[in-house]
């Protein structure tokens, strides 16, 4: 078996029973992408050097204020137009009148596990929170990686039976600059840069596609973390993992899975009944085509639900069928509060593990971390959210892809205000 990942609570995690999972299955999942809200046009960050460049220039500055305007917001990571010191005072009211803004938030709360694994949440402008992951993982010989594991929307409107996020239900898209900010909260929480990125925080990137390449690029040329340390996680959404192979990155592709079969996926993933476990794997195998990057796949144990050998032998022969080389990246079930899934026995997962080596499929187990840090997916924010204040009832609040409109208003998301 392979060393253990470290990011075991990156599981997309999720609560509601099975009862519940059973009730979805009229889920559908949009063929595109949510209207464009990823760029919000008087937000410095996500900005690149060039496009900063402009900007001084355009508001009677010499070019290499535009330099220096990079700098702040990427390496000092100034959160105020007040806080860039470096600048002329008549330069920062210039651009405060013009209205321009940095585009960072608060963070309203955080919570530390005994691993060093931090959770944090930030407070959105509209009030609303989403969740931030910091798991730091010393290596053999002394050097600290550290992931950040990133939201994509405010909630999400899939609502994996397992998910605490999908639990709370679905807001909004999360626009670029809220994404990279999330990359920079950590690194100043941790004083150290990020190495790592996974796209595996609230909601479905893939919903999210527009903003989640902005920040991926942000992230990559202007934040300076390598396409290769970054991993864009999704349950799968028809017609965009073409779309995303041909952007050609060079970022790992990572596929939640949960389930060897079509009937036990939708049963899991409500959403799976449209986007069939064939196609999903086609597409799959076009992406590796296409860009030479191996998808990962990663498959959430649940007690005596999917965790059986025959479920592993099943799973060797879907791979198979697909193409060789996979890897397995295996997350025994995070409880949390409200759900009926259990946890599974360690000796299942190590039958089901080696079950698969067995079959020459490369396989982690990743540990569980920050167990005690309401460390699943969605589950601190929906400890604050027990309260409800503000019902969703807006524009912005309303699932852009049309989807499970009756059931969010049945049950809206919420925004947190007054904190
Ligand atoms: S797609 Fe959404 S509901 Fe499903 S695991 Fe991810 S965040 Fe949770």
């Amino acid at each position: 078996m392979a060393a253990t990942a470290p990011m075991a609570f990156l599981q997309h995690v999720c609560s509601a029973p099975l009862t519940r999972a059973i009730r979805c299955r009229s889920i559908s999942v949009p063929s595109a992408p949510a209207r464009a809200t990823h760029v919000d046009s008087h937000v410095l960050l996500g900005l690149s050097e060039v496009e900063l460049q402009q900007l001084a220039m355009d508001m009677g500055q010499q070019k290499y204020r535009g330099k220096q305007l990079h700098h702040l917001l990427y390496k000092a990571k100034a959160k105020d137009i007040q806080a860039f010191s470096h600048l002329p005072q008549a330069f920062r009211n210039d651009l405060k009148e013009a209205g321009w803004r940095v585009g960072r938030s608060p963070i309203h709360q955080s919570v530390t596990a005994a691993d060093g694994t931090v959770k944090i949440l930030i407070q959105l402008e509209d009030n609303r929170l989403i969740e931030t992951v910091g798991i730091p993982v010393e290596d053999d010989k002394g050097s600290i990686r550290l992931t950040a594991c990133v939201s994509s929307q405010v909630g999400c409107p899939l609502r994996c039976s397992f998910c605490a996020t999908g639990k709370g239900g679905y807001s909004r898209n999360l626009q670029r600059h809220e994404i990279i900010e999330q990359v920079l909260a950590i690194e100043e929480l941790f004083k150290h840069r990020v190495t790592n990125v996974v796209f595996m925080g609230m909601g479905e990137p893939m919903l999210n596609l527009n903003s989640v390449l902005e920040a991926h690029k942000c992230l990559n040329k202007d934040v300076q973390i390598g396409q290769r340390m970054m991993t864009i996680s999704t349950v799968g959404v028809p017609n965009t993992i073409k779309k995303l192979a041909s952007h050609k990155l060079q970022s790992t592709l990572a596929i939640s899975l949960h389930a060897p079969n079509q009937k036990l996926r939708e049963m899991i993933v409500p959403s799976a009944k449209s986007y069939p476990l064939d196609a999903i794997m086609k597409d799959c195998r076009d992406y590796f085509l296409e860009t030479g990057r191996r998808v990962s796949f990663e498959y959430t144990l649940l007690a005596g639900v999917n965790d059986g050998v025959e479920h592993a032998v099943e799973l060797a022969e879907l791979l198979y069928r697909w193409g060789r080389g996979s890897h397995v990246n295996l997350i025994p079930f995070n409880p949390i509060e409200g759900s009926d899934y259990r946890r599974p026995y360690k000796k299942a997962v190590v039958a089901f593990a080696s079950t698969l080596e067995s079959r020459k499929i490369t396989v982690s187990v990743r540990q569980t971390r920050g167990l005690d840090a309401s460390a699943a997916c969605g589950q601190l924010r929906n400890d604050f959210q027990k309260s409800p204040l503000q019902a969703a009832a807006d524009d912005n609040a309303t699932p852009a892809h049309g989807l499970l409109q009756n059931d969010l208003q049945k049950s809206p998301v919420l925004a947190v205000s007054g904190l």
